[in-house]
Order: C-alpha cells, then structure tokens, then sequence
C-alpha cells in the first residue's frame, strides 16, 4: 500500500477519535448481559443501516445450529439471543473478502459494591474508559466500525465484500457466531479485536462447562449421622477434577504453544448451590465447572475422563458409592484451535498484511501470544476453513471490577485494522 494513503487512513481515525469515545461509552452503557443484548443489538443495527449496509438481524434458532460441529449445548430457550450483521457490497470484488467479528454479550457485573463507579455509567479517567464490557469486548466492536468509517469519509470502500458481525453468546456457547457461519455468511478471512493487549493470538484453549449433581439424605442436624451431606460430597470430588486438571497441564500433553506454560489449563469451580435450611442436613447440592482443553485434545475424549474421574471418586465415599453423581453439560463445548497450526497461503497472507499494519502504525513489531481462554475464532478456524485473526485493544480487569479500556489503545487497533482492511481488501471508490 502506497505510503500516502497509509497517512490519509491514520489521520482520518484520528480525525474522528473523539467521537469514537462517545460511541464505545453510549455502546458500553447497554447493560448487555446474556439475555439482555437487545438494545445494544438494536442500537448497533441503526447505526449499520444509517452508514448504508444492508442489515440482517435474527434470532438465533437453535434447531439451525444443534446438528454443527461446534455447537453447545444450552439449557436455556433463545428468545432473546438475536445477531446483527451489516454487509457491505462490493462494487468491483477484486479484493479478498472479510468478517469483522465481535461480541455485544459482556459478563455479568458482580456485586456492584465492589465498582469504584456504576459499571454501565462508563467513564473516562487517565486514558482509560470504565465500564463492563467497555473492554470485552466493545472497544473492539468500535473499532471494527470506526474502521470502515474512516475509509469512508476518504471516499473509499472496501474492494471486496465485508460482513460485520455483532454476536451475542460468546461468553457461553459461542452459539452466536456459529449462527453466523449457518446463515451463510463466509470470508477469506476474519478478524476479532479481543482485548489481547495488541497482540496477535496464536492459539486458543478449548473450554467444556458442565454441572454436578449430587443427591443427599436430610435429616435434622441433630441426627446428622444419619443423613448424607451433599454439599459436604462434593469436596471430595472437586479435589479429584483437580488431581485431573494437574495431570492434564502435564508437559506431555502441552501444545507447542503453551509448551512455556505450567497451568495453562484452568479447572474453575464457578457456582455452587444447595440445601435448603441450616439446621437441615443438606439433600442436594449442584456445582458448576469450567475445564479448559487444549488445541488438538478432543471433546468427547476430555468428557469420558471427566466422567470418570468423578465416577471413581464417587464410588470412593461411603455415601456417593450408593448416590452416583449426574453430570450434564450446558455452555460451552469448545475446541482449542491454534491460527499457528494453519500452514494455509491464506492464513500466511493475512498474518503478514496485519504485521504490516501494526507496524505502520506503532513502528513496532507484531508480538503473539498464546491465551488461557477461548473465542468466537474458533467457528471460522475449524468449521468454515478461514483464517481467524484475534488482535483487538488492551484493557484490564475484564470479567472482575472496574473493567477498563485503555483509549489509545483502541485508537492504534481502529488505525491497524483499517489499514488492514485496504490491504487484505483492496479499496475501491464509492
Ligand atoms: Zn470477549
């Protein structure tokens, strides 16, 4: 790309930064948690439309996905999960076309006692934009946007078709960019600006939830030496899942890009509910796991361990032996996947043009890393044989309190991925 439009695509981020902030901080303001993504979705399909993309919105059925590789599980019905893409068309196609993905779904906030200030009431200080989600990830989703704007108001478009994609789920299934991949839309390559500090991730862990079940036997406390404790039940088998997950970090079964890494796999023991009175011996208990895998371990492989594992432990304790366990799975049933491992010309080709933005723009070189959690990249990686770059802003504190995005940051992101976007692309005129 010639150097003087390199400068006219810097300067036109630049010249509409300020109000790319107001954009992240009214975005940020929806509190879009899992089931609550509507008005954000339907904020983000007006302003596609009023830049002129053709929108589609949907909601996600769950009988379009259930048979795909890929897909979760979910307890749960999908009345209120609903995607947005915005496509531009390209006039003259002489480019290689894209996927700008991100996700509008953020965690949960936490008790809000815990916030320096609300989490939806975002907030700028030092650099910094406060709020949930402000960081994970739509900061990202910004820049994505902000990107193709700056092509524009030079009077150029991309020369070859652009999808942006808003999804929802990504924090629990990723069910919504998987939707995506079943309405058809499909690309050359995809970019996710995830909140890896920017850098460009190598790989990607897997990650499987499931629940355990336990059953007791109440009775008053005051005869507790005959009843069975079901909370109590689960100590033991929440010391066997890490027993496994210590196994499983063994430097034996590493993939090579976390080969430097003793505990890449985490064992999350993320909710735990049961009994119903106090001086009542408990009569159930359910916990909730998230288990990380790596790139290449199979799912069904880690579930029959899984099973296992607490199967053997169970029949260990006097009480479990005669009151197995259920274990059902919900949420996330995902594959590690390493852009590392795709020798493809495409994956070449768009690791190389995002080296060159980044370094256009910060004069340095683009480091990698390889994370200890998942994305949507997965879905165009494994299931739709596109290269899936994730480079996206720096924050902190991203699922904890006082989330935060640091604004130049976001600034460098928009610049790389528009001139990204013209590379992998093409421009052409509107
Ligand atoms: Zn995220």
């Amino acid at each position: 790309m010639d150097s003087d439009l390199t400068s006219r695509i810097l300067h036109a981020v630049d010249a509409h930064f300020s109000e790319q902030i107001e954009f992240l901080a009214t975005l940020t303001a929806h509190p879009s948690t899992r089931g609550n993504e509507q008005s954000a979705q339907a904020f983000m399909a007006d302003e596609l439309t009023s830049r002129g993309y053709e929108v589609d919105q949907w909601q996600i059925d769950v009988e379009d996905i259930r048979h795909l590789p890929g897909f979760s599980p979910v307890l749960g019905p999908y009345e209120d999960a609903v995607n947005v893409v915005g496509t531009h068309r390209s006039r003259s196609n002489k480019g290689r076309s894209l996927i700008l993905n991100g996700h509008i779904d953020v965690v949960p906030e936490g008790p809000l006692d815990m916030w320096d200030s609300p989490p939806y009431e975002p907030r700028v200080a030092d650099g910094w934009m406060y709020g949930r989600g402000a960081g994970d990830m739509k900061a990202g989703l910004v820049s994505n946007l902000f990107a193709l704007d700056a092509l524009r108001c030079l009077g150029l478009a991309p020369a070859a078709d652009v999808f942006y994609q808003s999804v929802v789920e990504e924090e629990c299934t990723g069910n919504g960019a998987l939707a995506c991949l079943a309405r058809g839309y499909k690309a050359d390559a995809a970019l996710i600006p995830e909140p890896f500090a920017e850098t460009l991730v190598t790989a990607q862990l897997g990650v499987l939830w499931f629940q355990v079940h336990l059953k007791g036997l109440p009775t008053h406390v005051a005869y507790a030496g005959q009843g069975a404790n079901a909370i109590e039940a689960a100590i033991p088998l929440i010391s066997a899942l890490h027993e496994m997950e210590a196994r499983w970090n063994g430097a034996e079964y590493r993939h090579c890009d976390y080969a430097h890494m003793d505990h890449a796999l985490n064992l999350n023991i993320g909710k735990i509910q049961g009994g119903d009175w106090t001086s009542s011996v408990p009569a159930w208990c359910v916990f909730d796991v998230r288990m990380a895998i790596f790139p290449g371990q199979s799912i069904d492989a880690a579930k029959a361990e899984i099973e296992a594992v607490l199967m053997e432990a169970a029949r260990g304790n006097d009480f479990l032996k005669n009151a197995l366990p259920e274990i059902v799975y919900h949420g996330f049933h995902a594959e590690g996947y390493a852009l590392s491992d795709d020798k493809s010309v495409a994956a070449q080709d768009a690791i190389s043009a995002l080296d060159m933005a980044h370094s256009a723009v910060t004069g340095g070189t683009l480091d990698r890393a390889a994370i200890t959690a998942t994305t949507d990249a997965r879905f165009f990686g494994l299931y739709a044989d596109t290269p899936a770059l994730v480079y996206g802003p720096r924050a902190e504190a991203i699922h904890g309190f006082n989330e935060r995005v640091e604004l130049e940051s976001m600034r460098r992101v928009t610049q790389a991925t528009a001139l990204f976007i013209a590379d992998w692309c093409g421009v052409e005129d509107i």
